[in-house]
């Protein structure tokens, strides 16, 4: 058997942490061969929630799980580090304006990217699931300046699955036959779901749609006015219905998005990653957007060529705009 893979998980005695643990112990990361450490970091005060939760995971008897390391250290947590979920972030209280919560961020995303430039493994991948997660993507990959740029990700595969979900059963179709759908730009009220190639057992969706909803005006009507808010704002929703966040279907999309970065995308083909722009489809460079994916060998790329039309062109742009504008603010904070 080969040598554990070493996963550090940031916040792990929080509610995603909890949920993310036992489904990577068991496999569901890696597979069945590959055997696990996991390296759980928290602040002082949720270090006890940490420790039980290692409690736990010894008495699940994992065979896959070789050990479990828990620390308020950065350094003792990023060590070896070959993938690294940032879920711990600081949440925006009642009152707080978002140039605090950038900042309180900063100063958990910035020491968190200094210690895996110094600690992790030399194929480190991150993605960060705290929010405001793209931007403190950003601020960790500005503080390690010996890991390149594209291994700070961050998650907007729980928004893409959503879409899943929403379309499969917009067309009455199996999720499994669903394929091309895109989330671009911030992980936040502006992304934009985007479905205009998307196909449902290889029929195109928006043609699907116009033909359940009585032409095509009515199913762009229904795009914009049901299907994309109700996608960027299904979090609230599952708030407001389950009485606390959505947690399991958060750490399932995380695992997800590893998944398919360490072991690749394989048959299902395309998804969506937040990852670093180097400019394609006129995104801003430099910040960390939402684009259409793969991943192959270890490595995500922006799958180019697909078309973009005006509707479409607006919500990335104005998506984009936001993630220039968090960039600029914690520049302005010297934050990056
Ligand atoms: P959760 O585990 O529920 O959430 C953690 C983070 O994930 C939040 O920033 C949250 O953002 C974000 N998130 C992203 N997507 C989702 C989603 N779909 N649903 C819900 N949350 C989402 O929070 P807890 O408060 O239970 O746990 C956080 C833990 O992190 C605590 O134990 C705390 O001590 C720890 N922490 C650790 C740090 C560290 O290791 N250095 C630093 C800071 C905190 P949002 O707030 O927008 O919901």
């Amino acid at each position: 058997r080969s040598r554990p893979v070493t996963i550090t998980i940031t916040g792990a005695g929080g509610q995603i942490g909890y949920a993310l643990l036992f489904r990577i112990a068991s496999g569901a990361l890696l597979g069945p061969d590959t055997a696990v450490r996991l390296n759980l970091l928290e602040i002082p005060q949720g270090l006890r929630a940490a420790e039980g939760a290692a409690l736990e995971l010894q008495d699940s008897a994992f065979p896959l799980l070789a050990h479990v390391e828990v620390t308020a250290d950065p350094a003792v947590a990023f060590e070896g580090a070959n993938a690294a979920l940032l879920v711990g972030a600081r949440p925006r209280t009642a009152g707080m304006e978002r140039g605090d919560l950038l900042e309180a961020n900063g100063g958990i995303f910035g020491p968190q990217g200094r210690a895996i430039n110094d600690h992790a493994a030399d194929d480190v991948r991150v993605v960060v699931v705290g929010n405001p997660a793209n931007t403190n993507a950003l601020i960790a990959a500005s503080h390690a300046p010996d890991v390149p740029n594209e291994r700070f990700t961050a998650l907007t595969r729980l928004d893409h699955n959503r879409a899943l979900g929403q379309l499969a059963a917009a067309v009455s179709t199996p999720v499994g036959g669903i394929r091309g759908v895109t989330i671009w730009g911030n992980h936040s009220a502006t992304q934009f779901p985007d479905v205009a190639h998307a196909t449902a057992d290889g029929d195109p969706v928006p043609a699907l749609l116009a033909a359940r909803l009585g032409g095509t005006d009515a199913a762009h009507e229904w795009l914009a006015d049901h299907f994309i808010p109700r996608v960027a704002r299904r979090g609230a929703e599952i708030i407001e219905v389950r009485g606390s966040s959505s947690v399991a279907s958060a750490a399932s999309a995380t695992i997800d998005h590893m998944r398919n970065w360490m072991l690749g995308t394989g048959e299902r083909g395309r998804t969506s990653a937040a990852i670093w722009s180097n400019g394609e489809y006129g995104v801003a460079e430099g910040v960390i957007s939402s684009f259409p994916v793969v991943a192959e060998g270890g490595a995500w790329s922006v799958v180019e060529g697909l078309g973009v039309d005006a509707f479409a062109r607006e919500r990335i742009d104005a998506s984009v705009a936001e993630l220039v504008d968090e960039r600029e603010a914690v520049r302005a904070l010297g934050l990056i």
